[in-house]
């Protein structure tokens, strides 16, 4: 077993797609945060059209579904992801108005001022917080909104391990002030943050990993590859455990000015 941190990236993109496939959210999200970021955004209808970039398999998306009229797109690289999201459409008979299309984030296909709003949990850090907001700006119309949720720093210091940890998995993490203050350049109004409860972390992301890693370590026995990579995720859990007071998911919610 190697205790050095490594990337996610750096483990067999296969590997990451059936570990993450078997869990219901991809990241640390839970419903009570994507409806308390629903809350901030005025104006949407059934003529409202809404972009979930980075959707995963879909949990949030569908709460989008549930909770607005607005016809959705939803969009992920991994193909796995999308065809179970398009099952739940269908088992849901929310398929009229949710599509779930394989794509990248950094290729969007949508028309200028197409949308009322972009939403993207958990995945804008694929591309970078500050490209993504600036990119993604001219999609959606003005009076819009951008819904994006981002590691970030609560602390102005924080101890070297976590320090390090982060800077190897994800080095644009800042703090909230700065990640504000990027919006309020890229052109939105910073409508609203909000810290994510530990237990998105801890109840929703961490605990139900438990099993799916016992479960690969047994189905891949021997297998050198998996056996790092579990112990990669269950050395970033208990980071997480150890410095929680300094960093955690922060949503952030802008209107397009
Ligand atoms: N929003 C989901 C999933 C977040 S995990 C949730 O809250 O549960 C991050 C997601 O980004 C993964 O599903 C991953 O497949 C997707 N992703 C990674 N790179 C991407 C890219 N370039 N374009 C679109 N999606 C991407």
């Amino acid at each position: 077993m190697s205790n050095e941190n490594k990337s996610i990236h750096e483990f067999d993109f296969n590997l990451i797609c059936d570990y993450f496939s078997s869990l219901n959210r991809q990241v640390i999200l839970s419903k009570e945060v994507t409806l308390k970021a629903l809350s901030f955004i005025d104006n949407l209808s059934e003529k409202s059209v809404i972009a979930d970039i980075g959707c995963g398999t879909g949990g949030q998306t569908l709460v989008l579904a549930q909770h607005t009229q607005a016809k959705i797109s939803a969009i992920d690289l991994f193909p796995t992801f999308i065809d179970k999201l398009n099952q739940s459409t269908v088992a849901l008979n929310l398929q009229n108005r949710v599509r779930g299309i394989v794509g990248s984030m950094d290729q969007l296909q949508f028309a200028d001022n197409e949308l009322d709003l972009l939403w993207s949990e958990g995945a804008i850090y694929n591309i970078g917080f500050e490209r993504g907001i600036n990119e993604w700006r001219k999609f959606i119309k003005t009076g819009g909104y951008l819904a994006v949720s981002e590691a970030s720093w609560f602390t102005e210091t924080r101890p070297t391990e976590i320090e390090a940890f982060w800077n190897t998995a994800y080095p644009e993490i800042d703090t909230i002030a700065n990640k504000v203050l990027q919006m309020q350049k890229a052109g939105y109004v910073p409508v609203a943050t909000f810290i994510l409860p530990e237990y998105c972390w801890i109840d929703n992301f961490y605990l139900p990993q438990i099993a799916t890693q016992e479960a690969f370590l047994k189905k891949y026995a021997g297998n050198k590859n998996v056996e790092d990579f579990i112990a990669n995720e269950r050395n970033e859990m208990q980071l997480y455990y150890k410095h929680k007071a300094h960093y955690g998911y922060v949503f952030y919610i802008g209107k397009k000015l």
